[in-house]
Parts: C-alpha cells; sequence; structure tokens
C-alpha cells in the first residue's frame, strides 16, 4: 500500500507518494525524496521552544530549537527536559546548550 506525505522542507509542499515498491514520486527535489524516506522510516521534527533565563537583572524566556531532529513519540518528553533548564547567565545568539540530555541552539535574544 502506498503512502502520500505533503513535504514541510519547503513552502512548495509537494505531495509525495511513495508505492509499494519504494518509488517515491511527487517530489520536486531531492530534500522532498529525503523527507519522505525518513518519514516512512520513523517521523522526527526540530523542535522550537524558549528556556527560562534568570540573571541579576531581569527574568526573561530565551528562543531556542533542538539541533537534532526529534522523533514525534518523544517530542513531550523533551519539552518536559526542556522545561526544566534555568540559566543563570543571557546566552548569545548562536550558542549551544547542552542541558538536561538536550541540545538546543539559541535563536533570539
Ligand atoms: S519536495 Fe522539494 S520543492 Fe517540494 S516541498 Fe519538498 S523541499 Fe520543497
Amino acid at each position: 500500500m502506498s503512502k502520500k506525505f505533503v513535504c514541510i522542507i519547503c513552502p512548495n509542499s509537494c505531495e509525495i507518494e511513495i508505492d509499494d515498491q519504494g518509488q517515491v514520486s511527487g517530489a520536486k527535489c531531492k530534500r522532498g525524496i529525503e523527507f519522505a524516506e525518513q518519514e516512512l522510516a520513523g517521523p522526527a521534527r526540530i523542535v522550537t521552544t524558549t528556556i527560562l533565563c534568570k540573571d541579576l537583572k531581569c527574568t526573561e524566556r530565551i528562543p531556542v530549537k533542538t539541533i537534532h531532529p526529534i522523533p514525534l513519540a518523544d517530542i513531550a518528553k523533551v519539552m518536559l527536559q526542556i522545561k526544566t533548564i534555568v540559566l543563570n547567565h543571557k546566552p548569545a545568539l548562536g550558542d549551544i546548550l547542552d542541558q538536561e540530555g538536550v541540545s538546543l541552539v539559541v535563536t533570539g535574544e
């Protein structure tokens, strides 16, 4: 039985189909083929969220995203891990944070 996906890599939103023989159709580029094959093997997503930063001057939330895609089934668990992170200094844009077993990159200030 074939599987259909809507590619989320770019705004073209190609409708991609993988047939029983593993042939991929509908993708306008190689990235879409890789996306569809990954969706078939085990869907995963980059998680974007914020973490708490408390220093002497202020308390604020800092935007971050995971460095690696997280399997869909693990996203809730990873969000709980991220929720426990509290920084005592303000990170810079692009800083890599390895906290609570999760690797994050700072995406804003
Ligand atoms: S297949 Fe390529 S062109 Fe189509 S949505 Fe995916 S990334 Fe964009």
